[in-house]
C-alpha cells in the first residue's frame, strides 16, 4: 500500500495510533468545502465539475494531473457563533 501512496493513487489518511484508512474516493473527482475559521473540511461534488477543463493556453504547458477545487467559507456553527473581525 505505501507504494500505491507514493504513486498517489491513493491517499493516505491520518488516524493517529489508529490503523491507516485509505479514502476511496481519491479515484473519483471530488472537491472540498474548508472552514477558514475552525478549519472543518468537507467533501463535495459540485454540480459541473467534471467538465472542468482549461485551454490549451490555459495550461501553459502543464500536463495537467489532477484539480482540487477548494470552497472556502464559514460552516454552520462558525458562522453562527457570532465571530466578527476584530481588528
Ligand atoms: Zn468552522
Amino acid at each position: 500500500m505505501n507504494e500505491l501512496v507514493g504513486m498517489g493513487e491513493v491517499r493516505e489518511i491520518s488516524t493517529g495510533d489508529g490503523p491507516k484508512r485509505y479514502d476511496p474516493n481519491t479515484t473519483s473527482a471530488h472537491h472540498h468545502l474548508l472552514c477558514v475559521a475552525c478549519g472543518a473540511l468537507r467533501d463535495v461534488n459540485p454540480i459541473g465539475a467534471e467538465r472542468l477543463g482549461l485551454t490549451e493556453d490555459e495550461r501553459h504547458g502543464f500536463d495537467l494531473l489532477d484539480v482540487d477545487i477548494v470552497f472556502r467559507g464559514h460552516c454552520p456553527e462558525c458562522a453562527g457563533s457570532g465571530l466578527e473581525a476584530s481588528h
